[in-house]
């Protein structure tokens, strides 16, 4: 065999072993990129009982810069009832381990009695909706039921640990009262309605309409929602608290909200410093 053979069967044994290298280097990483970056969940006890998730997330901030602000739970349940739930909610964003304790509504709660659990499969996403990142942990439906039952963790125990965003504090604004200074004395009579020396003067008026204006008819809307914009100036919370959740980062409409108070809701939407406020009236 001459020497060109030997050259050139070695030249492709050593091109085999760089294409075995370069791809056992990409699984490689692939497994590190996996077990590191991957945020890794553990399960709390929920003080919303079984309408809330409380959690924890921990995962490489360096090699993931983001911050996760939403968490979506997802049912597979093709053999038992109900076959789906699909529940995603927003919590205040973290971008490093937290932990959080999120209010789901009482679609969750059909989670824990649905039948056939064994057979379904539920998908946790954690969101980091303005990074555009999504990661995906599944798992078995009973799983997910059985580590929730079985944690005997909260959100306190694990304050030290993780970053926990307590309620965020709400201040009363205090009714204030104001004292005007003393009158000046005179020997003049106020002139006013109440004063039956006046009264006379004031009937007139009283007939032609000076009684109070009737209150503006409430209605209900059919949607509310809010447009990209928000400056979180928490003006629409404030007015109507039970619709309007004001988060780190945006204003949410919350979830079940009562629509039934189209006045308040107008109030707030006319409140909005920067009018991202929509909603549309029944009829
Ligand atoms: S009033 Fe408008 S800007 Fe202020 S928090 Fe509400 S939606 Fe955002």
């Amino acid at each position: 065999m001459s020497t060109t053979y030997i050259a050139m069967i070695v030249a492709i044994l050593m091109g085999f072993g760089l294409l075995l290298g370069i791809g056992l280097l990409s699984l490689l990483s692939g497994a590190l990129n996996f077990l590191f970056v991957k945020p890794r969940f553990d399960f709390l006890t929920s003080q919303h009982g079984e309408a809330g998730f409380a959690f924890t997330c921990k995962w490489d901030q360096d090699a993931e810069p983001v911050r996760f602000d939403r968490v979506r739970v997802h049912l597979f349940n093709p053999f038992g009832l109900p076959t789906e739930v699909d529940i995603t909610r927003d919590f205040n964003g973290a971008d490093t381990d937290f932990a959080r304790d999120v209010e789901m509504g009482e679609k969750f709660k059909t989670i824990f009695s649905a039948t056939n659990l064994e057979k379904a499969s539920i998908e946790i996403e954690v969101i980091a909706s303005r990074d555009n990142v999504t990661h995906i942990h599944s798992m078995k439906a009973l799983e997910f039921v059985n580590k929730i039952k079985n944690s005997s963790k909260t959100l306190a125990d694990v304050e030290e640990s993780f970053v926990v965003v307590k309620e965020k504090a709400r201040f009363e604004i205090p009714e204030r009262t104001f004292i005007s200074p003393p009158l000046p004395k005179t020997a003049k009579q106020l002139k006013m309605a109440s004063n039956p020396m006046f009264a006379g003067d004031f009937a007139g008026a009283a007939l032609a309409g000076g009684a109070a204006a009737p209150a503006a008819a409430n209605y209900a809307v059919t949607k509310v929602w809010i447009e990209p914009g928000c400056i979180v100036c928490d003006a629409c919370e404030a007015i109507a608290p039970l619709v309007f959740e004001v988060t780190d980062s945006t204003c949410i409409i919350r979830p079940g909200a009562p629509l039934d108070d189209g006045l308040k809701i107008q109030d707030a939407a006319e409140a909005c410093p920067v009018e991202v406020i929509k909603y549309t009236k029944v009829g």
